[in-house]
């Protein structure tokens, strides 16, 4: 389904609202605070520069860490945006139950399985997750913490490849940047 009509730019404009609502008192990690709703905006960028348009995973892609980091349910997403989308941002969605460590290995372990569009906001949002790490880390993170992400990072998206060449050629980009840029910093 692609964007090619009004009501699909007003179903993204309502997705972009709701999900500026949802994270209007979160602020990214880094240590110039950014406001939450920077990252899913890049997200969604970062997947339609790379030529994706279907229009459900583009809307996913806006609200993908709200069921995770606020009190939205995915029953409020299926009531407002439909049930292809809250399954989508379901598959996205860590069960915060679980250990930290566990819920990082079961990211690696259910990558393969997902469906299409959750595999691409998965690659799009370790690309602006990475991206933070190197332009605006958060102040505790040691060099260390930010290599295990790098490498945590390409486990994830080794099982969500085969879908958007370009996307992944972004994501292997922005590895090698990140990790020039921050053993870098350490020869200096
Ligand atoms: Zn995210």
């Amino acid at each position: 389904m692609n964007v090619y009509n009004i009501g699909d730019v007003t179903s993204l404009l309502h997705a972009i609202h709701f999900a500026a609502i949802q994270h209007k008192d979160q602020k990214r990690k880094g240590k110039y605070p950014v406001p939450y709703i920077n990252h899913p905006l890049e997200v969604v960028n970062i997947l339609v520069t790379a030529g994706v348009t279907d229009l459900h995973t583009m809307i996913a892609a806006i609200l993908h860490d709200t069921v995770e980091d606020t009190n939205t349910t995915l029953d409020a997403l299926r009531a407002e945006f439909g049930i292809e989308v809250s399954n989508i941002v379901a598959e996205v969605t860590d069960d915060k139950n679980l250990l930290k460590a566990e819920r990082k290995q079961l990211q690696i372990v259910h990558a393969p399985e997902l469906s299409d569009g959750a595999k691409l906001i998965k690659i799009a949002d370790k690309i602006s997750n990475i991206e933070d790490i190197v332009n605006n880390p958060p102040k505790s993170w040691s060099l260390q913490r930010k290599l295990d992400y790098l490498d945590w990072a390409q486990k994830v998206v080794a099982g969500c490849r085969g879908i958007n060449h370009t996307l992944e050629a972004k994501f292997d980009a922005t590895v090698q940047y990140a990790s020039t840029s921050l053993t870098a910093k350490v020869k200096k």
